[in-house]
């Protein structure tokens, strides 16, 4: 199961979120693991079987037919206003991992502050991102999620096995520990 847009699989979060369950009770009533949900979840949807999609769907009252017809992700582009620039990359020192409600999502720390024209990451070098990936609404507050649409700025790309307490939890302190020593 490869060819379903991020929109399809947001959607599928949103909805999942909407109707109040976790995770691992959808997983639990569709008969896949919670990791491979999460994967879906993140947009990566090849770990998980094409019916498992259709159950979570249905389950969802999600029509599948959404994921042709998913259009494309507009862009609000580096010059919009008061926008917070970001790096995309789960794996970058700037963003910072959180567990919540047993999903791992990324604090973005806000770049370029005064320097509206930067466009790559300070910390590893990426293009920065200014606007949700999932909505296109220009990022103008802090925080791990999109106010506009729910969906997270920063897609965990994480293996599916990874104990994401424990990985979240060390990596702040490595982030902590680097901080300390550049500045
Ligand atoms: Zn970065
Ligand atoms: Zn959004």
């Amino acid at each position: 199961m490869a060819n379903l847009s991020i929109a399809f699989c947001r959607q599928l979060a949103r909805a999942r979120r909407a109707k109040g369950m976790t995770q691992s009770a959808l997983a639990d009533a569709v008969g896949c693991k919670q990791s491979a949900l999460s994967m879906l979840e993140a947009g990566h949807a090849a770990k998980v079987a094409h019916e498992t999609v259709e159950k979570i769907a249905a389950l969802l009252e999600v029509p599948l037919e959404t994921a042709a017809a998913a259009a494309p992700v507009p862009s609000c582009g580096p010059t919009a206003a008061n926008t917070h620039a970001f790096c995309p990359h789960a794996d970058c020192f700037s963003n910072v991992p959180y567990v919540v409600n047993g999903e791992l999502l990324f604090w973005p720390r806000p770049q370029a502050d005064g320097r509206a024209a930067a466009a790559h990451c300070a910390v590893c070098g990426e293009l920065l991102e200014r606007c949700c990936p999932h909505c296109g609404a220009p990022v103008v507050t802090a925080g791990a999620c999109c106010p506009a649409c729910g969906g997270e700025r920063v897609a965990n790309t994480l293996p599916p096995e990874t104990d994401c307490e424990a990985w979240a939890a060390q990596r702040r302190r490595a982030i902590a520990e680097w901080r300390s020593l550049i500045l």
